[in-house]
């Protein structure tokens, strides 16, 4: 018998349920349930040259990978049992409420209202919002000069993109894509006149497409990088805390940093203070 195309979806979309309970849960994980049983899942960018990305080779590199493994080092799990899955900015506080990864390190900011879903260590970065233009443009310098109808692209379920609603809406056409990378090929095809989030990220595609694009203007944000995890489970937080500290205190920190944005031109910045709420 010949299925029809709607038949056919409908098993798919069947068969997808199934393989998402059996590999995610319902039920918020424990880090250091999941550190002590040898294994962890963590939540990280796949897209962001600099801070998170999944290598042609399937390898993955970035300032958010180092302090990815450095946390689960301390915590007694080699990097060879971590497994990465990607967390789209909209999708990280339901990954971690789901027990989908045990800690999110994605370019995360930690904010109230995601505080009422998830808590957070660190920060272990600070960063600040800005704008990525395509190299040639000389209109826009900053976010004063997006207004007269500018098509800025920013991506759903982030911090900038709500800034962008929350003060700038009347000047500006804003487009939400899942991803900043789709952002950027949207700029370099001229489907958007400007790209905004975090500065460091921006960097790490400016840096990858040397030539093309270009970071405008002073940070207009405070954006504090946390590692998020599930809500109350205090024990992990502290240690994640500690590993954090540890992680400035010996160096390692600053190494990572140089080895992975630092090579974009960013400039090291100061080393932030872990607060422990
Ligand atoms: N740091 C911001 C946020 O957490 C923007 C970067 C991102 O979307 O990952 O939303």
């Amino acid at each position: 018998m010949k299925l029809s195309r709607s038949i056919r979806l409908g098993i798919g979309a069947v068969a997808v349920a199934v393989v998402a309970t059996a590999c995610g849960g319902d039920e918020t994980r424990s880090v250091s349930q999941s550190a002590e049983n040898g294994t962890l899942t963590v939540g990280i960018k796949f897209d962001q040259p600099g801070l998170g990305l999944r290598n042609p080779d399937g390898s993955f590199s970035g300032f958010d990978v180092e302090v990815a493994k450095y946390v689960a080092e301390q915590l007694g799990v080699p990097e060879e049992n971590i497994e990465f899955k990607e967390a789209p900015s909209a999708q990280r506080e339901t990954l971690i409420q789901n027990g989908e990864v045990d800690y999110v390190v994605a370019t995360y900011s930690i904010t109230d209202s995601r505080k009422e879903k998830v808590d957070f260590a660190g920060p272990y970065f600070v960063a600040g919002q800005s704008l990525l233009v395509r190299a040639d443009d000389t209109e826009i310098t900053g976010p004063d000069s997006l207004s007269g109808g500018k098509r800025l692209c920013s991506v759903a379920g982030s911090t900038p993109a709500q800034n962008v609603k929350d003060n700038y809406a009347q000047d500006v056409q804003l487009q939400e894509f899942d991803t900043y990378s789709l952002c950027v090929e949207a700029l370099r095809n001229g489907a958007v006149d400007a790209v905004t989030t975090d500065d460091i990220i921006l960097a790490g595609y400016a840096a990858q497409s040397p030539g093309d694009f270009k970071v405008v203007g002073e940070p207009f944000t405070t954006e504090r990088y946390g590692i998020g995890l599930a809500k109350g489970d205090d024990e992990s937080r502290n240690a994640i805390n500690d590993a954090i500290d540890e992680m400035i205190a010996s160096g390692a920190w600053e190494t990572a940093f140089q080895e992975t944005v630092g090579v974009s031109g960013y400039e090291l910045p100061e080393q932030p203070t872990v607060d422990r709420y």
